[in-house]
């Protein structure tokens, strides 16, 4: 299980004057066309950085950006944290993110001022954690501030591996702000204690599946992930997804929810189509709608159908705890994203009820539906927050100095 406390070091707790900080944040940000599209990890670097700045650190900023053989420059990201932070940021962009020159850089840098190297992931070593990189790393900081909520779950140079070659390692504002939240909210939850999960690779959500009938008092499953559990119990599952070799895990949570006492809710009708949309956002697709008893097997499921939203909707106008991991129907196509628009809608109106949502396309699907302010969390982080939720440690957090 996850822990229920974070109880490791933060900025605050840390004299920042005059020592070279190497901050890792998370600026990880979609760009399509040279633009970015999605500025919430941006925004959400902000107050750590300010922080730093104010308080008279010599701020060396990283991140990775995009997979490592896009080599994706992250000079532009640069200019926008700057313009968000209304710093001025030096960018001290280097082929080898450090070599000598970047070193004379940031060793001039004066108590306050911000500088950003290239892109981490510039560099191979930086997913295979060598030591090699960790060291150049480190030989740019005093202190090692992670911030990198979303990146927490890997153990990369940048992300963990420096941090053993720092004197002090300390957790940033976003950091703790997810950490204290998730174990505040999850691990000591007001009951009734509601989780949806959906998705499409239930492959990654067993544990989370395992864990969530656990903790909360009701586990509803939807989107793809749901037509594993329906093929357990017979049922035509047609065109939907199903991961034949998930099957006996399902079965095995059916029985563990009968145990524990605990609902597990399926799905019992769907928005389907006779063959998966091309492209994905197609808007002429043709749908119908089946009563998953008798879903005809041409046909495959992509949303959530109107009984089944009912039913969620009865489950959580109860709930004093909602955690929703995971879109419940194709949402990136509009016919299909009904079931999740109506999960985001009724849980930014529950004004009485804790409402988290656990990151990845959950989080783009309420940004999507411009309803993240109306939620008491959302978090920044993908496969970071599916790892807390599976009760995993988070390497990006267990390498930080304990309080
Ligand atoms: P995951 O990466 O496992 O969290 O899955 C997210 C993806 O699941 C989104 O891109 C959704 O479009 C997709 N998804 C949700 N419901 C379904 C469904 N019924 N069939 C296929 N894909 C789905």
């Amino acid at each position: 299980m996850a822990k229920s406390k974070f109880n490791k070091k933060t900025i605050e707790d840390i004299n920042v004057k005059g020592k070279r900080v190497l901050l890792r944040c998370d600026l990880n940000v979609p760009i399509n066309d040279g633009k970015i599209s999605d500025d919430q990890r941006i925004i959400a670097s902000v107050p750590t950085i300010k922080y730093l700045a104010t308080h008279g650190a010599r701020v060396v900023i990283c991140s990775h950006l995009g997979k490592p053989e896009k080599r994706q420059d992250i000079a532009p990201v640069c200019k926008a944290l700057s313009k968000a932070c209304k710093l001025p940021i030096k960018f001290i962009g280097s082929d080898r993110v450090v070599d000598d020159k970047v070193v004379k850089e940031v060793n001039a840098l004066k108590d306050g001022q911000v500088a950003m190297l290239q892109n981490t992931r510039w560099r191979d070593e930086e997913s295979k954690n060598e030591d090699s990189f960790s060291k150049e790393l480190a030989s740019l900081a005093d202190v090692f501030v992670n911030d990198a909520f979303g990146t927490c779950h890997r153990a990369h140079s940048s992300t963990y591996g420096v941090s053993k070659f720092v004197p002090v390692s300390v957790g940033g504002y976003l950091i703790k702000a997810e950490l204290d939240k998730l174990c505040n909210y999850i691990d000591n939850p007001k009951r009734p204690f509601v989780t949806i999960l959906g998705g499409s690779k239930i492959a990654d959500k067993l544990k989370v599946i395992d864990n969530a009938l656990d903790r909360s008092d009701v586990v509803i499953i939807g989107g793809g992930m749901s037509y594993t559990f329906l093929k357990g119990f017979g049922y035509e599952t047609g065109k939907s997804l199903v991961d034949e070799s998930k099957i006996e895990y399902c079965m095995q949570m059916v029985e563990k929810a009968k145990k524990l006492g605990k609902e597990l809710i399926l799905p019992v009708d769907c928005v389907a189509a006779d063959h998966f949309p091309q492209p994905l956002t197609d808007p002429t697709i043709e749908t119908k709608t089946f009563d998953l008893h008798h879903l005809d097997k041409n046909y495959g499921s992509y949303d959530a159908g109107p009984e089944t939203i009912k039913n969620m909707l009865k489950y959580m106008v109860k709930a004093k705890t909602i955690l929703w991991n995971g879109p419940v129907g194709l949402f990136e196509n509009q016919k299909f994203a009904i079931g999740t628009y109506c999960i985001a809608k009724e849980m930014s109106l529950l004004k009485d009820t804790v409402t988290i949502v656990g990151g990845g396309d959950s989080a783009s699907a309420v940004n999507q539906f411009k309803l993240a302010d109306k939620m008491t969390h959302v978090s920044t982080g993908g496969g970071a927050t599916l790892e807390f939720l599976k009760g995993e440690p988070l390497p990006g957090i267990e390498c930080l100095t304990d309080k």
